[in-house]
């Protein structure tokens, strides 16, 4: 119960909430029945059918509707006294501008993206409004709150980004179904179904790296008089049978591996099955979703599905492609909404598992894996929104001593599920909060104002209307409200090399970036590189900045109280998805993650292939981090910038 004090404070509170989903309707709920009596809330998504699970305000009939008004409406048929303000627009839209933060007490995310991440919390520092920032992934998830001056920001570490695999793993040494999976969907879906003129790297290599199947381009074309159902077995002969007695070749790759088995149609399907295979004739007069499953007999998701199944799906499926859906082939990208594609990426994907003695999976675990789906656990929602208001309400009272980070976590550690830890002092040399300059290594000689302005302001600074100054001089801007003319004369320079611009920029140059909108500016130093390694540089230039902060022994808080040091280490974060930080117990010793990592633990994206690679064991710990991505993926984060200093 609500101390006098409290009730004072949650009564005069104005409350910014932004977001109104899985987090969000828990939120708007627990601040209403905490007796918050001024709350405007911001959501620029409409309800979908998917949401109706958790997000329990939201009904059947409110589908296509948008979240934040029928949030409102919902939570005022049980608190009608109280102002709940919707608001169904961006964020990051210009009208939310430093003014409108700084009328709120204290800011409330319950977002699902990095990027909106990141504008808010620039808008509260420059509004100096406190920010409570959440997540949930599962059933791990956290809280964590940023006041400027007396904490971090939420910008003071770095944010992980998708883990990434060696192209060779997946073209050619899987040891896992995920591998599987990114093979199925990136690299044979892609080259079947996709841009045709992407580049590809389905091929089997051999030892040096080439391709060694000379006549794949013809066995991927079909021929217009090319019966559905023989292409459909040439393509399962080439890369399940043809493609593995290449890479069996290669001995040297085998020395230390369990050789995998060539498949081929004729052993995996007698004849007699093949002329059962599928019976499109009566799946053609259904109205409903083309599927193989379906026209299979196969009903249940959950299933595992034997080889020869999974063949007669793969065989189905790319026949059915052709036969239904020809006006899509060349310009699909998967879509774990896809049935059709689902089955066919599961089926192909368990066909390859099967050759390499990796354990199959059902096509609902595929489509968790290939979709970057961890599903959604309604109870961590409920625990986090109560988390926020708990924090909330301390800053509210101006209680910053108290302010709690917290982690829920899956398994119990120390028999805490939750688990509090002082909040972390701010990064000083934190781009964001700090006035710290980055140094930017750069090609100034062939790099383009456009590669800097994309890779660099836009993707890894998240500005979204930069205005770039060197000295006095303007060199760039970019954002709404510009005359023609300007623009034009900007998308000129664009493609003009630093060094060649008006005011050139050359080693030593110092080069001041803002976004006006989000009132946030930094210094960058340019650095003049000539060479980057294309694959540990793939940018062609390197932004560095981040100086590791000293570590000190955690403090671990217990029911708000300090306790010793005495267990050092313990919140050390490793292991972050992007809406989730996993706390691990020592550093070394995993935490119970086995479930969640396996349908995590990958990516879409495949950095390219290192020589050394080739004939070595590839751990997932070796690979390298990508650009930012909203999706929920794992990583493990550089030691060096894992390191963190405790709020004294
Ligand atoms: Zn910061």
């Amino acid at each position: 119960m609500a101390s006098g004090s409290q009730l004072e404070a949650i009564k005069r509170a104005k409350v910014l909430m932004v977001g109104a989903g899985g987090i969000g309707c828990e939120l708007l709920k627990t601040l209403a029945l905490s007796g918050f009596r001024d709350i405007y809330i911001i959501d620029m998504d409409t309800i979908e059918v998917s949401n109706l699970n958790r997000q329990f305000l939201f009904r059947q009939s409110h589908v296509g509707q948008s979240k934040a008004k029928v949030a409102r409406d919902a939570v005022l048929k049980f608190r009608p006294h109280i102002n709940i303000t919707p608001c169904h627009a961006n964020i990051k839209d210009p009208e939310f501008d430093v003014e409108f933060f700084k009328k709120f007490n204290v800011v409330l995310n319950g977002l699902d993206n990095l990027d909106a991440r990141r504008h808010v919390n620039r808008l509260c520092l420059a509004a100096e409004v406190p920010l409570v920032e959440s997540g949930t992934t599962g059933f791990l998830g956290q809280v964590t709150v940023h006041v400027k001056g007396k904490t971090e920001c939420y910008e003071c570490q770095p944010k992980p980004t998708p883990k990434t695999y060696p192209v060779c793993t997946i073209t050619s040494t899987p040891s896992k179904f995920v591998h599987c999976i990114v093979w199925a969907k990136d690299l044979l879906f892609a080259k079947l179904f996709g841009d045709k003129n992407q580049e590809n790297d389905l091929n089997v290599r051999s030892s040096d790296g080439t391709n060694s199947t000379n006549h794949t381009e013809d066995v991927f074309e079909r021929r217009t008089d090319e019966d559905p159902e023989q292409y459909a077995c040439k393509i399962y002969d080439h890369v399940f049978g043809y493609n593995i007695e290449v890479a069996l070749t290669n001995e040297e790759t085998w020395k230390s591996r369990n050789k995998p088995r060539p498949l081929y149609v004729r052993d995996v399907l007698p004849d007699n099955l093949i002329q059962q295979n599928g019976s499109l004739e009566n799946s053609v007069t259904e109205e409903s979703v083309v599927s193989s499953m379906s026209s299979l007999g196969l009903k249940n998701p959950q299933d595992i599905w034997s080889l020869s199944e999974n063949s007669k799906i793969f065989l189905e499926a790319l026949r059915l492609f052709i036969e239904r859906r020809q006006k899509d082939i060349g310009n699909l990208t998967f879509d774990k909404d896809d049935q059709l594609a689902v089955e066919f990426v599961t089926a192909a994907a368990n066909i390859r598992a099967s050759s390499f003695g990796i354990p199959l999976h059902s096509l609902f675990e595929a489509k968790g894996i290939a979709g970057n789906i961890v599903h959604a656990v309604a109870t961590t929602n409920a625990i986090i929104a109560g988390l926020i208001v708990i924090e909330a309400i301390k800053i509210l009272q101006g209680d910053f001593e108290n302010l709690r980070m917290t982690y829920c976590l899956e398994h119990p550690s120390r028999k805490m599920l939750l688990m509090p830890v002082q909040p972390f002092e701010a990064n000083k040399s934190c781009y964001v909060c700090s006035e710290t300059p980055l140094l930017l290594e750069i090609n100034t000689r062939t790099s383009k104002l456009r590669d800097f302005v994309e890779k660099i302001v836009k993707n890894k600074l998240g500005m979204h209307s930069p205005l770039i100054m060197h000295g006095s001089t303007l060199i760039f801007e970019a954002g709404d409200g510009l005359e023609e003319d300007v623009v034009a004369n900007y998308a000129l320079i664009l493609d003009k090399a630093l060094a060649e611009l008006p005011a050139p920029v050359t080693s030593g140059t110092v080069l001041t970036v803002e976004d006006l909108h989000q009132e946030f500016s930094c210094n960058i130093n340019i650095k003049h590189r000539e060479e980057f390694d294309e694959e540990k540089e793939p940018d062609g230039m390197v932004l560095a900045g981040w100086i590791a902060p000293t570590q000190k022994d955690a403090r671990i808080v217990s029911n708000g109280e300090s306790t010793s040091a005495a267990h050092p280490a313990v919140t050390e974060m490793v292991e972050k998805s992007d809406d989730v930080e996993i706390a691990r117990e020592k550093p070394g010793t995993k935490r119970k993650l086995s479930e969640m990592s396996e349908m995590i633990d990958h990516v879409h994206d495949i950095k390219p292939c290192s020589s050394h690679d080739v004939g070595d064991q590839v751990h997932p710990q070796e690979v390298e981090d990508n650009d930012d991505d909203d999706d929920i993926v794992i990583l493990d984060e550089n030691p060096e910038t894992r390191k963190k200093k405790r709020l004294q």
